[in-house]
Parts: structure tokens; sequence; C-alpha cells
């Protein structure tokens, strides 16, 4: 039978939940459990994809197309797995299935209320994965913190599922907060004890908690945390601050907490966790040879969850590198044409980041020109190809109008355009190109020889395309469209081989970047950015070109 862990939070929000689920389900799978993860948000929304990035940070995109909690990218990281839409459920999806049904008349002569149908529902989607045998253990995170409002129908549920599965195949993780008060020396057990009442008031007792704090826990204080929280002394797990959210597993197999938790589900140890992949990649992480600075070009770079994934897939191809990727945060909204040379000039690269609307797009174009002419590595994410095609060309084919019709509807000039299909849509969620399709790459490309194949599957999120009418005057003029969906025709990537690395994609490569696989195009960035570096240090410092600036 498959066994269900329960992850909550208490106290206050950003502990870290998802890393710790992402952890031990890590520890679980190098034991040799089939064991995958899914989160719960509490939130109306159907799915994270209406929601702006400074509200939610980034939106995940899965291979089936699902629009999903970025929390869902550091499963994917960890694991080395594909998860899905099952594996995002939000408080939204549940009322609408629930309401859908009444409609249909499924709950006829019944009221229908938030107990028993609505967690009736949630219990149903808790367990979905786990049948049909496919996972030894499902971990399942819960958004929010334990004494909001709308947690309570997920705690009850749960509470449900441990009283009808019995607490050897159920567990619960709380994760809590143990502040240290500088001023009087000590760790504060109290929030703690506070939210596991809390969720105890509920019906719901916790079989394991893990305690961040910024000072050890000594054991003392373990004793007193199991003692007011009705805990087994062995399962107040220390989650100290860690300077690396990849070192948190080994953490958490040195604290043992993957072996608590089999023992509480009366699982066999399995085998000792092999997981010399990742201390290889960790050390590598931990000791770069080398540094760069790569320019993070976009106009969420306020909220670093805006761009949780490209941050990730740099943290996983810097260590491929050995070398630490320092990236700079430059707002498109504040770069402009006089100084796009001073906000640039020590980068050894650039990545133009995906986004949407026309704030901040003029400032990506003047980049994009700057890197182009000046031969700095640029990569560009989805809007970053877009606006990498339309400074191409308004600079090189004279197109001076040319745009994308998101951010000019009616230009004549529109290199980027939406497709027949997307123009009939009116519903803004869930509508967009979503999730994998495959791509072509012509064999004498650059980008072929860095994925060393010419058949390639990425995951897209976007309603603009690339202009097929524009094709011939594009790899004519050097901008090459050497990516091609051979079933719609659409171009997929550009590449520029008169430049030391000008790669455009119109999909998300960072998606799929994990420890284990780091994404062969941000690998060969970092690399490029290494190479630019060093041939940078023999020469002056301004390499210019072509002058673009305009002195004034
Ligand atoms: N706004 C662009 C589009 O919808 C790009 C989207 C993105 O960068 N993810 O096509």
């Amino acid at each position: 039978m498959t066994k269900y862990i329960f992850v909550t939070g208490g106290v206050t929000s950003s502990l870290g939940k998802g890393i710790i689920a992402a952890s031990l389900a890590k520890l679980l799978q190098a034991r040799g459990f089939r064991t995958t993860i899914q989160k719960f948000d509490p939130y109306i929304n159907v799915d994270p994809g209406t929601l702006n990035p400074y509200e939610h940070g980034e939106c995940y995109v899965t291979e089936d197309g699902a629009e999903t909690d970025l929390d869902l990218g550091h499963y994917e990281r960890f694991l080395n797995t594909y998860t899905s839409q099952a594996n995002n459920v939000t408080t939204g999806r549940i009322y609408q299935y629930v309401i859908n049904k009444e409609r249909e008349g499924a709950y006829l002569g019944k009221t229908v209320q938030v107990i028993p149908h609505i967690t009736d529902e949630i219990k149903r989607r808790m367990t979905l994965l786990g049948q049909n045998h496919q996972y030894d253990i499902v971990i399942t995170e819960l958004g929010g913190t334990v004494g909001d409002i709308e947690s309570l129908p997920y705690i009850e549920a749960v509470r449900q599922l441990k009283w009808e599965m019995g607490d050897e195949n159920c567990i619960v993780i709380h994760l809590t907060l143990i502040p240290y008060l500088r001023a009087a020396k000590e760790l504060k057990t109290k929030p703690t004890q506070h939210s596991v009442k809390m969720m105890s008031e509920n019906g719901l007792n916790p079989d394991v908690l893990v305690c961040r704090t910024e000072e050890p826990l000594y054991k003392e204080l373990k004793r007193k945390i199991a003692l007011f929280c009705n805990v087994t002394q062995d399962a107040v797990i220390e989650a100290l601050d860690a300077d690396t959210i990849y070192g948190v597993p080994l953490e958490m197999m040195r604290e043992k907490l993957d072996v608590i938790c089999l023992e509480k589900l009366g699982l066999p140890k399995g085998t000792e966790p092999e997981l010399n992949k990742w201390k290889e990649f960790l050390n590598k992480l931990r000791y770069p040879k080398s540094k760069v600075t790569i320019g993070l070009i976009g106009k969420y770079v306020e909220l670093q969850d805006a761009y949780k994934s490209i941050l990730e897939a740099f943290i996983h191809a810097g260590a491929m590198n050995e070398c630490k990727v320092e990236v700079k945060n430059i707002h498109s909204e504040y770069l402009t044409t006089d100084n796009a040379a001073e906000k640039m000039e020590n980068l050894d690269a650039v990545l133009v980041a995906p986004g949407f609307g026309s704030r901040g797009i003029e400032g990506k174009i003047d980049a994009i020109r700057y890197a182009r002419e000046n031969k700095i590595p640029f990569f560009g994410i989805c809007l970053g190809m877009q606006m990498a095609c339309v400074e191409f060309a308004r600079n090189v084919l004279g197109m001076t109008k040319a745009h994308s019709t998101e951010m000019s509807s009616d230009t004549d000039e529109a290199v980027i355009a939406m497709m027949e299909d997307q123009k009939k849509i009116t519903q803004m969620g869930g509508t967009m190109r979503l999730g994998s399709y495959d791509c072509e790459l012509r064999t004498d490309s650059r980008t072929a020889s860095i994925y060393g194949s010419t058949h390639i599957s990425e995951r897209h999120r976007h309603r603009y395309e690339f202009n097929n009418e524009y094709f011939d005057a594009y790899e004519k003029a050097g901008m090459i469209p050497v990516g091609k969906n051979t079933r719609t025709g659409l171009v997929e990537i550009v590449e520029i081989p008169d430049h030391p690395f000008f790669i455009g994609v119109q999909f998300h490569p960072e998606y799929k970047s994990t420890v284990e696989n780091p994404h062969p195009l941000f690998t060969a960035f970092v690399k490029a950015a290494k190479e630019a570096q060093e041939q940078r240090n023999g020469r002056p410092k301004h390499p210019v070109y072509e002058q673009t600036v305009v002195e004034g």
C-alpha cells in the first residue's frame, strides 16, 4: 500500500516547506523508494497561471502543460523526475470540480457543503497519485500556514485520512520556526508550541517537527519541544539555515529525517542513500574555480522568485563549469539606449528574460542590440527571443516599425504575431501554447551541437510566435531560424552564427534543468560567458565593435 507524508507549515510562511519536502523525497528516492511530491495550494485561482509574478513568483510549467506553483520546479530539480497537472491542486480547482458536479446533478437532493463534499474531493485528489501502485510514498505539501482560515478544509482532510488509514500509513511533518532572540541569547519554543496547539485544536497532531533555526538546537531544548508538542524526542529535527538549498538533503540525512519517517511508516530503511552524484555537484558548487557575471534583464527582477527556474538553471550550469555564476539583475524599465553601455559594461553575458506586456520592452531591445553589436554572449528566452527578432528586424533588416503584435497590435511589420487559433480564444486561464513540444534542429546549427542531437523537446508558455513571412529575410541577413516544429512549421529557435553566442529560444529550457541533468543550453551559455571573459581580459575593457551609444 502507498504511504502518505503530509508537510504542513507553522508560525510563518517562507520557511521552505517545498525544499524540506523535496529533500525528504530525494532521500527516500535515494533509498530506493518510488516517491513523488504534490502541492495543495489554498487559494481560489484555479491555477497560478493568471497570477502576476510579483504575487506568487514564477509560474512553473510541467511536461503536460500544467501551469503550477514554483515548488514543483524544486521537486523536479531535486528528484530528476517529471511532475504533472495532478501534482498541483488549488482550492479553486477543487471548488470548480465540485460546483460543476453539482450543476450536473451529481448530488441531487443533497446540500453541498465544505464537509463532506469539499473535504472528500480534497481527499480524493490527495490519494490520486497513490493509486495503481505507481509510488511507494506520496509526499504532499500543504501551502499556507496552519491557522489560516483557508487551510482548514485541508487540515480536516488530512485528519480524516490519518484516521482512515492509520498512523502507520499516514504521517504529518510540521515545519516550524524556533526564533533566536539575540538580546536574550535564547532560542524560543513558544511560537512552535502555539502552532502545534492550533493544529491539534483541529484534531491533527504532527508526527515529526522540523525546526528552522539560526542556532543549533541543544538536546534539552529538543526534549522540551518534544514534550510540549507531543512528539517523540527523535522526531524533533533541526533545520539550520543552509548556504544553499542543495545542501538541505544532506543536512536532513544527518538529522535522520528520512529514517524517522520510514520508522513511523513501518517501512524498512532500504539501501543507504546513494548520493554520490549529488555530493559531486555540491562540491563543484561550493568550490568554484572561476566566476562570471551574467546580466539578467527583465521587469520583475526585484523579486527573485519571479525567475526561480532561470536562477536555479544557472546554479546547475555553473557547477557543471566549476564556475560561480553571479547574476546581476538589470531592470529593463530603466535601461535605455543611452545607458546600455554603462549598465552592461562589465557583463560576461546577457540573458533576456521571459515576460508579458509592454512595460520595459524597449530596454530589452536596447540590451539585445548592445549584446549583438558588442559580441557579448546572448541568450533570449521566450519574450527574450521574440525581442531579439524585433531588434534584428529594426536594426539589421531596416524595418523600423518592427514589433510583436502583443505590444503594437496594428504594426504592419509584425515579425512576432499571434497564430490564428490563438486569436479565437477569449479566456485567459490555461489557454497559451503550454507544455512540451517537439522541435527539429538544423544539423549545422550551434544549438544542435550543444544538444548533441537534432531532435529535442522543450516546454512552452506563450501566445505569440515568430512570423514565418520573414523567415527568408532573417536567414539572408544572418539570423538563422535553426529550430522548427515540423508539424506546425513554427520557429522555435533563432541563432546568429557570426557571433560568439547568440541564441534565442521560444521555449523555456530553464524548466527542464535539474541537478543531475543541467540544461545543455545553460551549460553552453555559461561556458561562452567564461570564454568571453577570458578574451576580454586579454583585450581593452570596452571591445566595442560598433558604437551604439548616443553620447549626450
Ligand atoms: N508574452 C510573450 C507571449 O505570450 C512571451 C511569453 C513568455 O515570455 N513566457 O508570446
